[in-house]
């Protein structure tokens, strides 16, 4: 089945073939497509959920842990903070938790320490000044 278009001739019959197949490749290539995306997403979803922060650790991170990091280590009774977010799974969410604790409890106590510290010295130093002990 022939037409004449414009001049040209044309067979409707291999036009049609050659139409429909170029909608199969073209839906073919909108699948591939459509499951690139999809597994891009699938990645992108997969990088939104960290894993935990302790190396060697291969669980998804469960739990953010806010960790204080003292800014300083000296005498002073007061201290500025950097603080960070980071992912855990539970087990080590609590372990790294307790950890921050104790090295904040341990940067409170440091000034404390250090006046002790001083104060013993100072006594001792009076005591050697006024002969006792001696
Ligand atoms: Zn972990």
């Amino acid at each position: 089945m022939d037409e004449e278009l414009g001049g040209l001739r044309v067979s409707l019959s291999w036009l049609l073939r050659d139409t429909t197949a170029a909608l199969r490749r073209l839906a073919m290539r909108e699948v591939e497509i459509v499951t690139a995306i999809q597994d891009v997403s699938t990645v992108m979803q997969a990088l939104a959920r960290p894993y935990c922060q302790v190396p060697d650790c291969l669980r998804r991170a469960a739990r953010v842990v806010e960790i204080d990091l003292p800014a300083s280590w000296e005498a002073s009774a007061t201290y500025a903070t950097m603080t960070v977010h980071a992912g855990f799974c539970l087990e080590h969410g609590q372990e790294v938790e307790h950890r921050v604790g104790a090295l904040v409890e341990a940067r409170g106590d440091l000034h404390n320490l250090l006046v002790i510290v001083e104060a013993a010295i100072l006594a001792e130093r009076r005591f050697r000044t006024a002969g006792v002990g001696a």
